[in-house]
C-alpha cells in the first residue's frame, strides 16, 4: 500500500483544469477538426469569409451591446485583470467612476480611489466583437454587405453542468451591411444553420422562430408581458420578480418550474408587431419555407439580449441534451452597428455551440489517421541510418514514425507499428545495413521485399499514394 504522505505531496503539486472548461484530447481533436473543416467549406459556399477577433475586449463593449440587464452581462462576464491605479478624486468623482464600473476601491480619508480604467472581459459571444471590428475597420466603405464567420472559444461564468460550460466553442456568422434589412437574408441565415447542423450529421432538431419587431414593437411586447404577469407576480421566483422590472423577457426563459407553469399558461401571438413588422416576419417565414425548412412559430421565444430586433430563432436539439437543448440560436440586430458608433447598418447572425453539437451526435470514434510506414531499427548503427531514412520519407510526404531511441527489440517495435496502424513496416538490421537496403513489409498481405536505400522513398511513394 503506498505511503499516504507520497499521495498528499503529489496532490498538492498537481493542478486541475478550471471548472467548466475541458481539455480536447487527441482522440477527440479529429472530430473537432472535421466539424471545423465542414463549417469552413459550407460557409465559403454561401460567400462567408472568416474573421478572427481577440478573445477579450473592452468590457463596456459587451455591456453596451448585450445590455446591462442580460444575465450574460450581469452575472457571467469573466473579467480580465489589468492593473488598477490609485488616483486623487473627490467623492463626486468616485461616484462617477463607480457608475462606470471602474472604481475598485475608495479611501475617503485620503481622497484617493483605485481605478481600473482599462477593464476587459473575455468574450461571452462573437457578435459584439465582430460588430466592433466592422465599425473600426470601416468595412462598410469596402462592401455593401459583409458576410463574416468565426469559429472559436467563448467564455461565460456560468454554473457548469452538462452542455453548459464556462469555456465553450461557437461557430458563428454575421451578415452586416447598410440597407441589408431583407427578410431573404434572415431566411438564408436560418438555412445556413440548418445546413450546417445537417452536414454535421444531426437530424430531428427543431427550428423555432419569432419576431420581436422594431424597438417600438419590443417596448409594446414588454408592456403586454408585464400586464399579463402583473397579477402573478407573487408566484414568480425572486429572480423573476426583479426581471419583471429590469428585463421582463427573461421571465420567459426562467428554468424554475413554478415560473415555467405561469409562462405556459400565458397566450401570445404577434399583437405587439406593427403592420410593417408583421409583413416582414411573414416574408421571413415564407422564404424559410421556400427553402423546404419547417419552422415552428414560437411566440414566447424572445432571447434575452438587448440588441435583437425582428427575427429571432433557435435550433432545438432532439432530446439528447436534456435541459440545455439549444444547439444554436440567432436573430436580427438592426441598430447595434449604429449603437457601437458605426453607420446605419442592419445585421443578422447566428451562433452554433460546438460542444452541444458533439453531445447531440453522441459518442463517436474517429480513428486517428493511420501511418503509411513504421521503421524498425535493430541496433544502434542501424538506428542512426534509419533515423535519416525516416527523415527523407517524411520530407517526401510519406507519414512515417520510429521508436524515439535505439535499443528496442523487434517484438516491441512491431507492437508499436501495429498500434499506430502502419500500412508498411521497414526493417533495418545488421544484414540490411551491410547490403544498403531495408526490408519493406506490407502489413495487410504479409508480403515483403528488399529495397535499396536509394529507392525506398520512390518505392513507398508509389505504394501509398
Ligand atoms: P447564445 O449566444 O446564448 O445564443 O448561444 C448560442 C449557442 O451557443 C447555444 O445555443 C449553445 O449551443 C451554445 N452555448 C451558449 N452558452 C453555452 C455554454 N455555457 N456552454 C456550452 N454551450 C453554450
Amino acid at each position: 500500500m503506498p505511503c499516504p504522505c507520497i499521495f498528499v505531496t503529489r496532490m498538492t503539486n498537481s493542478f486541475s483544469i478550471p471548472r467548466g472548461t475541458s481539455d480536447i484530447l487527441p482522440l477527440a481533436t479529429p472530430l473537432w477538426s472535421q466539424i471545423e473543416l465542414k463549417a469552413r467549406d459550407i460557409l465559403s459556399i454561401y460567400g462567408y469569409s472568416e474573421i478572427r477577433t481577440p478573445i477579450y475586449e473592452d468590457i463596456n463593449l459587451f455591456k453596451r451591446s448585450m445590455g446591462q440587464t442580460s444575465d450574460v452581462v450581469n452575472k457571467q462576464l469573466l473579467e480580465v485583470m489589468s492593473n488598477p491605479t490609485w488616483i486623487a478624486m473627490t467623492p463626486q468623482e468616485a461616484k462617477h467612476y463607480q457608475d462606470q464600473g471602474v472604481l475598485k476601491g475608495y479611501d475617503p480619508a485620503k481622497s484617493v480611489g483605485l481605478v481600473n480604467e482599462s477593464a476587459y472581459a473575455l468574450r461571452p459571444e462573437g457578435t459584439a466583437s465582430v460588430v466592433r471590428s466592422y465599425v473600426e475597420n470601416r468595412m462598410d466603405a469596402r462592401e455593401s454587405l459583409s458576410k463574416l464567420f468565426y469559429i472559436g472559444p467563448m467564455f461565460r461564468g456560468e454554473r457548469p453542468q452538462k452542455g453548459r460550460l464556462r469555456q465553450f466553442h461557437q461557430i458563428g456568422i454575421e451578415a452586416i451591411g447598410v440597407d441589408s434589412g431583407s427578410p431573404y437574408l434572415d431566411a438564408e441565415v436560418i438555412g445556413i444553420g440548418v445546413r450546417l447542423l445537417q452536414e454535421f450529421g444531426l437530424s430531428g432538431f427543431k427550428v423555432k422562430i419569432n419576431s420581436l419587431g422594431t424597438k417600438d414593437d419590443k417596448e409594446n411586447f414588454s408592456r403586454i408581458l408585464r400586464e399579463r404577469l402583473k397579477s402573478k407576480l407573487s408566484h414568480l421566483c425572486e429572480d423573476c420578480v426583479s426581471r419583471f422590472e429590469r428585463n421582463v423577457f427573461r421571465v420567459l426563459d426562467c428554468k424554475n418550474t413554478d415560473c415555467q407553469k405561469i409562462v405556459d399558461s400565458l397566450e401570445f401571438d404577434d399583437q405587439h408587431l406593427s403592420a410593417e413588422s408583421r409583413a416582414y416576419f411573414n416574408q421571413v417565414k415564407e422564404s424559410v419555407a421556400s427553402l423546404s425548412i419547417a419552422c415552428e412559430y414560437s411566440p414566447k421565444l424572445v432571447r434575452g439580449l438587448d440588441y435583437y430586433t425582428h427575427t429571432v430563432f433557435e435550433f432545438e436539439g432532439g432530446g439528447a441534451l436534456g435541459s440545455q437543448d439549444a444547439l444554436g440560436a440567432g436573430g436580427r440586430y438592426n441598430g447595434l452597428v449604429q449603437e457601437l458608433g458605426g453607420p446605419a447598418a442592419d445585421a443578422v447572425g447566428l451562433a452554433l455551440g460546438i460542444e452541444r453539437i458533439l453531445l447531440s451526435l453522441g459518442p463517436k470514434e474517429i480513428s486517428g489517421k493511420a501511418l503509411n510506414a513504421f521503421m524498425v531499427a535493430l541496433g544502434e548503427t542501424a538506428y542512426k541510418r534509419a533515423f535519416v531514412i525516416v527523415d527523407f520519407l517524411r520530407k517526401s510526404g510519406i507519414s512515417c514514425d520510429m521508436a524515439h531511441k535505439p535499443g528496442g527489440s523487434m517484438k516491441s517495435q512491431m507492437r508499436q507499428a501495429d498500434k499506430k496502424g502502419a500500412g508498411y513496416v521497414l526493417i533495418l538490421g545488421e544484414d540490411e545495413e551491410k547490403s544498403h537496403s531495408v526490408v519493406v513489409k506490407n502489413m495487410s498481405t504479409g508480403d515483403q521485399e528488399l529495397v535499396g536505400w536509394d529507392e525506398v522513398v520512390d518505392f513507398l511513394g508509389r505504394k501509398v499514394k
